[in-house]
């Protein structure tokens, strides 16, 4: 099935603009939530934690200790690099599942991911979206909607790839500057993709 790989910085509207595609009727895979959720269930990338992190990964109920590894990845790129090399295949692993899952009627689906271009994923992807925002525009609705501070923000953001980096990579731009609308850029996406859907699934069946 023909996929699209949607992402974008901390706050630029990813899950915004995915709400809009799931009223469109596109599946939406979210795979940072998915990430977050396998950790507890995927017996294979648990085992991987344990392993490499220590049995303290985890409480006696299952549960993640998520400060126990903060701790440990926290600037320390190596120790991220081998959580995301246990991660980011179970993810894989879960999309493959999902997407079993999707109805042959759907012409396309749609997998959101903040580091789509950092962990590679957009290369199973058929094209991808990338969404831009300003930064002080990010700022704002990160400051509102988690109660955070300028520096905070900045924090997260120093781990992500530069807009600038990314647009290098997108094949497609949604601008949710609050100037622009969303849903007249997406509506346009999506008979892009409708069309580009068509093609590809008549070529692949
Ligand atoms: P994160 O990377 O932190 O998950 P995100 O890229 O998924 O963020 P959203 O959660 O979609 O971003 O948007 C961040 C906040 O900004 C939300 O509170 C959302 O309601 C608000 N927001 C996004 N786009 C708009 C818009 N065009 N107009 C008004 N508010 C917006």
């Amino acid at each position: 099935m023909y996929k699209v790989g949607i992402t974008g910085g901390i706050g630029s509207g990813k899950t915004t603009a995915c709400k809009v595609f799931e009223v469109l009727g596109i599946p939406v895979f979210y795979a940072d939530t998915v990430a977050k959720e396998i950790m507890c269930t995927d017996v294979l990338l648990m085992e991987g934690i344990k392993s490499t992190f220590g049995k303290e990964s985890y409480f006696e109920d299952g549960k993640l200790n998520n400060k126990h590894i903060a701790g440990i990845v926290f600037n320390n790129d190596e120790k991220l690099a081998k959580l995301n090399a246990l991660v980011h295949p179970a993810v894989f692993r879960a999309f493959d599942a999902w997407e079993a899952t999707i109805p042959s009627t759907v012409p396309y689906t749609l997998k959101e991911a903040a580091i789509l271009f950092e962990s590679g994923s957009y290369k199973l992807c058929d094209t991808t979206i990338l969404i831009i925002a300003p930064y002080e525009v990010k700022l704002k609705r990160l400051m509102q909607r988690d109660g955070v501070t300028e520096e905070q923000v900045m924090a997260r953001m120093d781990k992500q790839l530069s807009d600038e980096e990314k647009t290098k990579m997108a094949d497609h731009f949604i601008v949710n500057d609050e100037q622009q609308s969303i849903i007249e850029q997406v509506l346009a996406l999506h008979r892009e993709f409708l069309k580009s859907a068509k093609k590809s699934n008549s070529t692949n069946a």
